[in-house]
């Protein structure tokens, strides 16, 4: 039995219109009434248009909103199509997701991710910062190799960590229905942990309903960035729930 804090991010990728938001009702009624449920802190980070929306049908709940990524520049500017930390922040954002690996594979790098948690720190955000290796890299085993990379570059310069949240998403396991071995993760974290200090570490990648029951026996997980299945109340409140049995 789970009796730890634990912190359970949804990141609806680029799905749900308005319509989505009626779903909600569900998970809010569902934490209201959970036994456990000052021992969690959920996150929704739906797409950008849906953030002041979603603030306000959350507004009597302890849910928050995230977003799921920014522009590095901390002032407004001539950027089309961009949105910043600042910006965010204006429509009750209180997190923002920086460096998923589905961003890292349109080209972000580790300096600019650096310089986009910068400014949303300024902008008075918690950060999820997403790291994780690639299936190549896993087979070459370089893992610990490149995470240290990604949290080196990262977090240069950045003192003061309170307000970060580390997401380890194995690119590999990123909608695909795979998690790593449970031993393998548990080690994977610890390294992470032993790198960063005292940050929270979630697991990211294909979690679900059925696999969280595993997950939750790996103890140094401090919680769980949920895609696919958090469009899904149903699925996402399951999650929750088995973390707990
Ligand atoms: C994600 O998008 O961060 C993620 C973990 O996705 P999924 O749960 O669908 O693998």
């Amino acid at each position: 039995m789970t009796n730890k804090y634990m912190i359970f991010v949804a990141n609806w990728k680029m799905f749900g219109g308005l319509n989505s938001l009626n779903s909600l009702r569900k998970v809010v009624k569902f934490l209201k009434n959970f036994k456990k449920n000052n021992l969690i802190k959920i996150v929704y980070c739906p797409p950008n248009t849906l953030i002041r929306p979603m603030t306000k049908k959350l507004r009597k709940s302890k849910i928050e909103v995230g977003a799921q990524n920014c522009h590095e520049n901390n002032d407004y500017g001539a950027f089309t199509g961009s949105v910043n930390s600042k910006m965010l922040k204006s429509v009750g954002a209180k997190y923002v997701i920086i460096g998923h690996s589905e961003n890292r594979q349109a080209g972000e790098k580790d300096k600019l991710i650096n310089i986009k948690i910068k400014s949303a720190l300024k902008s008075g955000l918690k950060v999820i910062f997403c790291i994780g290796e690639t299936i190549q890299q896993k087979r070459k085993k370089i893992t610990k190799q490149i995470l240290n990379k990604q949290i080196q570059i990262g977090l240069n310069k950045i003192a003061n960590k309170k307000k970060i949240l580390i997401a380890y998403e194995p690119v590999w396991s990123i909608g695909t229905g795979l998690i790593p071995q449970s031993k393998e993760l548990f080690n994977t974290i610890d390294f992470i942990k032993k790198k960063i200090g005292n940050l929270k570490v979630l697991y990211g990648g294909s979690v679900n309903p059925k696999n969280v029951t595993e997950l939750k026996s790996i103890d140094n997980i401090d919680g769980f960035l949920v895609g696919g299945a958090s469009q899904d109340a149903k699925k996402f409140i399951d999650i929750i729930k088995k973390t707990y049995n």
